[in-house]
């Protein structure tokens, strides 16, 4: 039986967006060949806001078969040909439509995205429109990537590489930003030509689920636009195994990515991989002192750091450590944290208790290496209603919120400097001279981003220069933008989003040379 939602800020029976996707009998919310339908075997899944533990909704939990189905879907669109044999220009007007209705309903996604994360709405109003904006970008590229005509160095050679869809892509995304990193790939996927099966993450799935709908009505056709709801070991498999597939694009951890890796080489299939990091943020005492510390917090703690690019490990030059690193701490220890509608709250929530306890291992072991846990370090609690973290309306007990956790004395052996806590943690270095700042902010088998924190402009290039993560920062942190490359080096994965290559990534070039003179080449003899 279904309950009504209590959640406040969404009901995905009364969404414009959702229609015919969860009749009252119970939910049909994958995706398959245009149509809602139910799990073959019946299963369902309650979604509660993680901020209150309120109900959000119930949706279907795909099985493996329910992915069969999809992928075969998508096999057949893509054969088919309609979507992949609309010209690229056309393509990309749908997605501007996509991109129109995004903003057009932006309130109503956003607050679906509140009620899976437990987000502050202020911060998922701010997604829906990169997410818009992510749309936009690749609807107009579409029709600017169709190849090029190559100078063979022979008048009598016609020479060119055409861009074609790879096929049926996989598309694999997390619960952080769920729209966005939706976006990230559904976007250049599409421009591409090509027919997918999205597997949103399992406690995220409303957006997702609201965003097939607008793909359809914007003149997606049947079959190329297909998702998936549940949980990735129980029916992802198939994504990385199936012949079917040509490629699969994951973001997650690199537990998972490690395993899809595996899986798709037996298949040779394509693979991009967006996975963690554990992101230097360097700050020299020559930094716009202010600017640098709000960026720090703002680095650590945005979305309660459960971001991929989170400024997670703070390396300080030692003349200022000690009072920047003061600073830190009081300015960490007054963060106010509460639900999606508590306008006061500067964070939210985490996503799950699981995922809390997570945290608060990663904490243990630091304590236990010998680091100080300077402020945080434990679970929110009814006490702390009345302490510097409350807003005054939200009851911080009720759900999953962890404080604000500050880790200081820490050197390089300890695992809390090279382990991704994906929460609100910060940990705290100290570099004497350039070389040695360098040298830390490298030390990781990560290399997803960084930032370099100085007035010394000669000084924030060749530091940006000699970091090896996929985007470097200078004198800011956490923005991107869609026409640039985002991606990971070492194990923060392979391949690239946004950005040309972006599209890139989902297309095959093919060189197609045409001899206009055809000759004998009496290279054997008749
Ligand atoms: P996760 O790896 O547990 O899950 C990610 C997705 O993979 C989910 O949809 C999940 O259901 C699915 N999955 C799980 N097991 C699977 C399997 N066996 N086969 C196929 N799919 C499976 O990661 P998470 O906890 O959801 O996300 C957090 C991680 O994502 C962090 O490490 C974070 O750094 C990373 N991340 C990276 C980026 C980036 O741009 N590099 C962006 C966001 C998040």
């Amino acid at each position: 039986m279904t309950s009504a939602p209590d959640n406040g800020i969404f009901d995905p029976h009364q969404s414009s967006l959702l229609e015919g996707t969860l009749p009252a009998a119970g939910p049909a919310s994958l995706f398959i060949d245009g149509q809602w339908v139910p799990a073959r075997d019946g299963g369902t899944r309650r979604i509660c806001n993680p901020a209150d533990g309120s109900f959000v909704g119930e949706v279907s939990e795909a099985g493996e078969d329910d992915t069969r189905r999809a992928i075969a879907a998508a096999r057949r669109a893509f054969e088919e040909g309609e979507w992949r044999n609309t010209p690229a220009r056309q393509r990309g007007d749908v997605l501007l439509e996509v991109a129109r209705a995004i903003r057009e309903n932006a309130e109503e996604f956003a607050a679906a995205e509140s009620a899976d994360t437990g987000k502050r709405l202020a911060e998922s109003r701010m997604d829906m429109s990169d997410i818009a904006d992510s749309f936009e970008y690749f609807g107009t590229l579409a029709g600017h990537h169709a190849g090029r005509v190559v100078d063979a160095g022979d008048p009598t050679v016609a020479s060119r590489v055409v861009a074609e869809p790879i096929g049926v892509c996989a598309l694999i995304t997390p619960w952080n930003y769920p729209l966005l990193q939706v976006a990230w790939k559904v976007a250049p996927c599409l421009a591409a030509g090509n027919a997918f099966v999205l597997k949103q993450a399992e406690l995220t799935p409303h957006t997702a689920m609201m965003l097939m709908n607008v793909l359809h009505s914007a003149g997606v056709p049947a079959g190329v636009a297909n998702l998936i709801t549940g949980a990735g070991a129980d029916c992802a498999t198939p994504l990385s195994t199936s012949p079917e597939v040509d490629m699969v694009s994951f973001t997650g951890g690199l537990v998972t990515g490690r395993l899809i890796a595996r899986n798709a080489a037996e298949g040779i299939k394509r693979v991009a991989l967006e996975l963690g990091g554990k992101n230097p943020n360097v700050i020299f005492a020559d930094a716009n002192y202010p600017a640098a510390l709000d960026n720090a917090l703002n680095a650590a703690f945005l979305h309660s750091g459960q971001v991929c690019s989170a400024g997670s490990r703070l390396i300080v030059e030692e003349s200022i450590a000690k009072k920047f690193t003061a600073d830190l701490v009081r300015r960490a220890s007054q963060i106010k944290l509460g639900g999606p509608t508590d306008e006061a709250a500067e964070t939210g929530s985490v996503i799950s208790a699981a995922h809390r306890d997570k945290i608060a291992d990663y904490v243990d072991r630091a304590r236990q290496q010998g680091a100080t846990i300077a402020t945080g370090g434990r679970r929110a609690t009814a006490g702390d209603n009345e302490g510097p973290h409350s807003t005054g309306a939200t009851d911080l007990s009720a759900g999953q919120f962890y404080l604000p956790t500050v880790i200081t004395n820490c050197d390089r052996s300890m695992d809390c400097v090279h382990a991704e806590a994906f929460g609100p943690t910060v940990t705290v270095e100290t570099f004497t001279d350039e070389a040695e700042a360098i040298a830390i902010a490298n030390d990781t088998s990560y290399g997803l981003a960084g930032a370099v924190w100085t007035e010394d402009a000669g000084k924030g290039e060749r530091v940006a220069g000699a970091l090896r993560h996929g985007t470097v920062w200078i004198n800011d942190f956490h923005p991107y933008l869609p026409q640039a490359e985002w991606g990971g080096m070492k194990q923060s994965g392979n391949g690239r989003e946004l950005g040309p290559t972006g599209l890139a990534e989902y297309q095959e070039h093919k060189h197609i040379y045409r001899n206009l003179n055809p000759a004998v080449t009496g290279w054997f003899a008749e």
